[in-house]
């Protein structure tokens, strides 16, 4: 696999996103993922606020209980989060509010819409954020969310992390002499970031069950990073931590092995830097102070 995809190496600074964590979601398995998969990098971890029975359509999986509850009230999961905090392992997002997802066709996702209610909640949560963290970011749930309701998010000194809408992809297509494709429109369009706050934009997504039913290799994968991250080289990943795993909760061993080897053909094919939001948000108050 050496050398799959150039022979003088790129740079890339990624941004790893695991999405989905809840209040139920078992140390353990953070743990495991900690030590087979993430191992020294950074990684920025969604965390859905409250979770609400119904609400996250992963909650039927084996392992998680039916209680609602918020994320901050299981002192496992702030105790595990204190501890890569600590070892600067950490970056933080709040992942929509409840996670609520659409069931049937037509019906909205949960920051689709403008609900100016539920915005403000949102913002009010990030007060937490502010003491303990000292950025705010979002992660709409299936990275979806209103143009407006983002932008009183960024208003908020909330930043955004999210994919490219189709609609961004088809007018910079509109704007261009000749056809641009969903990976030339993630390459043209991601900007280095200049302050915060700020839209990150997803370059993959990382999702077993496409991956099974397609035929992409894991340095497929790493060619499809590297062409969809911006021009200066910044990407970002998305993976679910619940992808780790069966639905009877024991880890899924072929693919934590797929994804152990795209870290290793990428890591062999670029020079790699990887950072979490707070490595973001520091890099761009040190860069306002010196103008
Ligand atoms: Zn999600």
């Amino acid at each position: 696999m050496k050398g799959c995809i150039a022979k003088n190496k790129p740079s890339l600074t990624l941004l790893i996103r695991d999405d989905d964590i809840c209040h139920a979601t078992p140390i353990w398995m953070l743990e495991l993922l900690r030590d087979q998969i993430w191992r020294y990098r950074p990684v920025n971890l969604s965390v859905i606020p409250y979770t609400q029975p119904g609400m996250f359509l992963k909650a039927p999986m084996a392992w998680t209980d039916a209680k609602p509850e918020f994320a901050w009230n299981n002192p496992a999961l702030t105790d595990h989060l204190a501890s890569l905090r600590r070892a600067d392992l950490l970056g933080l997002s709040m992942h929509g509010w409840t996670h609520h997802s659409p069931r049937l066709e037509g019906e909205a996702h949960e920051f689709s819409g403008v609900n100016e209610h539920l915005l403000e909640r949102v913002v009010a949560g990030f007060e937490w954020f502010d003491s303990t963290v000292g950025y705010r970011m979002f992660v709409p749930p299936h990275n979806e969310i209103h143009a407006q309701a983002e932008q009183y998010f960024l208003e908020r000194q909330v930043s955004v992390c999210r994919s490219l809408r189709d609609e961004e992809v088809s007018s910079l297509a509109a704007s261009q002499a000749s056809p641009v494709s969903r990976t030339d429109a993630k390459r043209i369009l991601s900007r280095v970031p200049d302050k915060w706050p700020l839209t990150l934009y997803q370059s993959l997504i990382i999702n077993k069950e496409k991956l099974r039913a397609g035929t992409s290799s894991a340095c497929d994968l790493c060619t499809e990073v590297i062409a969809s991250s911006s021009e200066h080289g910044l990407a970002v990943v998305t993976f679910h931590w619940w992808d780790f795993f069966q639905q009877d909760g024991k880890p899924d061993l072929l693919f934590i092995r797929f994804i152990q080897q795209f870290f290793t053909i990428l890591e062999d094919s670029v020079t790699i830097r990887y950072l979490h939001y707070g490595h973001l948000a520091d890099a761009l108050q040190a860069q306002h102070q010196m103008e």
